[in-house]
């Protein structure tokens, strides 16, 4: 009988993961409206079936008992209690009062994830709120993440193209560990593998996809446009490029041979690290097999100060060898065709940073539109350009996840309203003056429209609201469908519930909410994988080429040419520093259990891997007569941290590797957030100087 009523009760719910930006199938099993099981659609093109840990944790987070439950507003050290009206009428007072004292800019918004995973369509909601509102300073991890290899990408090739490992003949992971950064890339790469296709890994980090590859590179950390151009060299002088492509399709190609004679492996070595032979090696192996591709990782080569040039390097890697557009190598999957959400008219300035990263902030009349975050921080200290009053952080932890916490913190507390809309407590909403419970993804509907951008799958999904919104958190949508109310943007926001609003987006795609959500649940193809599609087109450059040499980088007094930019704390570029700091840190490798700060409160993950540790070669540790599980001090010239040593030869000696994201030992302590990469202005986290003693 029990059983019998169980089975009445339960009903599936397919929806997306939200723990990551991926956004795999996953099936929701409720019982009596209380989530019970998940486990990944089996149909599903990304996934096929399989989560990751944080995937198969995600009922536990979102019934986690330290949820934010109501809205809090600050009473002296600690917070009191407040309702969702009152706190609205509190923002949107404080909006308008910045606005007529000091400007709209004077209002800062800083967007994160995942709360705001819900694609295109959501985060052009909070921007389109921005827009009305008048100020165009609206940040996100694009300072520091992705945006890197987007633009390098497009101004190189004309578009963001991603690899299509499984129909490779080989492939390389640059900086990419599929195995914590990338699980459902894991298979692809995998049957590409099976098939009999070669793998070169370079990282570093011996990570799990070394134990199978043809040959490991393991370079310096931030000297990956050095290797990659050592590489074009080797391609270059012995032949082995694409001659009919070239000669068609590529822009700048003999000088691009001219300036690579400079990097020859040997002294791709002294800079690298990387022995010769294996440069030569790598480069001859990935010009013969075809169709090749190279798995960029996210991050890892961008937050460097030769960033730009590594992705641009990489680019033309793929361009020389014809591997473009070609299935197996880099491709450009269709958009969805969505209707416009930003209101690019009402944006009357440039937010901070667009002058000194112009490319950051918009290419040939592509708008990015976003400002450089790593500046904001200097800017509310120094009241310059301007003053900024106001911060609104929205599913994003700075105070963990930016580098150079002291002065991020510094920053928060200096400014007079902070507002911080997420689903825990984190140590950013600790210092807001109001703080705002948002939904969980399992507790709202949003459009999925990335897959073919960040994965080269041409698909879309509704992420469901599997239950209603726990306790009495609001979904992303409400908190600004309502504030816009508040502000009186209803001639903006005229929408009166999210289906309207999506239905809205969905219009030129020809799809409905209806249709996603009843006869296609589980997500549906949409539009294709655009192969050879430059012999139709061309590439979308300036001169309809892939742009090897880069006009527009000239006129904008970078360089043409992809160039190795040591980073600014390394032991070639400052000698007399590594002295004192004699080792390399690299931050931000990916932990599967783990999205940057986020889950660490839930048992089952925290129990995998519970405490922040230093990855330091055995022989480096000898050398500092250090042991495994001993707490040493890590220093820099940003601070100190005390850490656990974790020993492993999987690390190359003269480097540690710590993540980031801990509360207990926060590693942004230690790094800087200054730019030094030239074009985007990211900072160079992956290779900054430090020392280590016992704590
Ligand atoms: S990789 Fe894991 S966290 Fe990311 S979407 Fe898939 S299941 Fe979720």
């Amino acid at each position: 009988m029990g059983s019998t009523k169980k089975v009445k009760h339960l009903k599936i719910v397919k929806t997306a993961c939200g723990l990551c930006y991926l956004g795999c199938g996953m099936n929701v099993y409720v019982d009596n409206g209380k989530m019970v099981k998940v486990e990944g659609i089996l149909e599903h093109p990304l996934n096929r079936g399989v989560l990751c840990p944080k995937g198969l944790a995600a009922i536990d987070y979102a019934y986690s008992s330290d949820r934010l439950k109501y809205p809090l507003r600050r009473r002296g050290e600690g917070f009191v209690e407040t309702t969702w009206s009152e706190a609205l009428d509190n923002v949107s007072s404080k909006l308008r009062e910045y606005a007529k004292n000091y400007g709209a800019k004077s209002v800062v918004g800083i967007i994160g994830m995942p709360i705001l995973l819900g694609g295109y369509s959501t985060v052009s909601l909070v921007r389109r709120f921005y827009d009305v509102y008048g100020s165009p300073n609206v940040f996100s991890p694009e300072s520091i993440c992705y945006r890197n290899q987007i633009i390098a990408y497009i101004l190189t090739l004309g578009k963001f193209c991603v690899a299509e490992p499984e129909k490779a003949k080989c492939v390389i992971l640059w900086g990419s560990n599929p195995h914590h950064s990338r699980p459902p890339w894991v298979k692809r790469i995998q049957e590409a593998l099976n098939k009999g296709a070669s793998l070169i890994v370079i990282d570093p980090r011996r990570i799990p996809f070394a134990r199978m590859a043809a040959l490991h590179l393991q370079p310096r950390p931030g000297t990956d446009a050095a290797l990659a151009l050592g590489m074009i060299n080797v391609i270059t002088s012995e032949g082995l490029y694409d001659k009919e492509f070239v000669e068609r399709w590529t822009f700048g190609f003999e000088k691009l041979v001219d300036h690579v004679k400079a990097y020859t492996p040997e002294r791709v070595e002294e800079i690298t690290w990387v022995p010769a032979f294996k440069v030569r090696e790598a480069a001859r192996t990935f010009a013969a097999a075809k169709p090749a591709c190279i798995i960029q990782g996210v991050n890892a080569l961008d937050q460097t100060a030769a960033g730009f040039y590594t992705a641009r390097a990489i680019a033309i890697l793929q361009a020389i060898t014809g591997n473009v557009d070609v299935p197996g190598g880099f491709v450009r999957a269709s958009r969805v065709h969505l209707s416009p959400i930003r209101l690019p008219e009402k944006i009357k300035e440039r937010p901070l940073g667009a002058d000194k990263y112009p490319l950051f902030y918009e290419c040939w009349g592509r708008l990015f539109g976003e400002g450089q975050a790593m500046l904001l921080a200097d800017a509310i200290l120094s009241g310059e350009p301007y003053p900024v009053k106001m911060v609104m952080v929205t599913a994003s932890n700075p105070l963990l996840t930016w580098p150079n916490a002291k002065k991020v913190k510094e920053a928060l507390e200096a400014v007079d309203f902070l507002v911080v809309v997420d689903v825990f407590m984190t140590e950013t909403a600790k210092l807001a003056d109001l703080v705002l419970p948002a939904s969980s993804f399992l507790e709202r509907m949003e459009l999925c429209d990335y897959y073919g951008t960040v994965n080269g799958i041409p698909y879309v999904m509704l992420r469901k609201e599997v239950i209603k919104p726990l306790w009495g958190s609001w979904p992303d949508w409400r908190i600004w469908f309502e504030l816009a109310a508040k502000m009186g943007f209803q001639e903006y926001f005229p929408w009166r519930s999210i289906e309207e609003y999506l239905d809205y987006v969905l219009k030129p795609s020809g799809l409905t909410v209806k249709y996603l959500l009843e006869e296609k649940p589980e997500g549906v193809p949409y539009g294709r994988i655009n192969y050879y599609e430059y012999k139709e087109v061309g590439f979308k450059t300036p001169s309809g080429k892939v742009e090897i040499y880069s006009k527009t980088l000239e006129e904008y007094g970078y360089n043409p040419l992809p160039v190795h930019l040591e980073p600014r704390e390394s032991p070639l570029s400052n000698p007399k520093l590594a002295e004192e700091y004699p080792l390399i840190l690299t931050t931000g490798s990916r932990i599967i259990w783990f999205l940057h700060s986020q889950l660490r409160n839930v048992k089952r993950l925290r129990d995998k891997y519970p405490e922040s540790l230093a990855e330091i070669n055995p022989s480096t540790a000898n050398r500092y007569g250090v042991s495994d599980g001993q707490l040493v001090t890590i220093e820099t010239l940003r601070g100190r941290i005390r850490v656990k040593v974790k020993t492993t030869e999987d690390i190359a000696p003269g480097i540690i590797n710590v993540s980031h994201g801990w509360v207990e030992a926060n590693v942004n302590i230690l790094t800087s957030e200054e730019p030094e990469n030239q074009v985007v202005g990211f900072p160079g986290l992956k290779a900054e100087l430090c020392r280590i003693t016992k704590a």
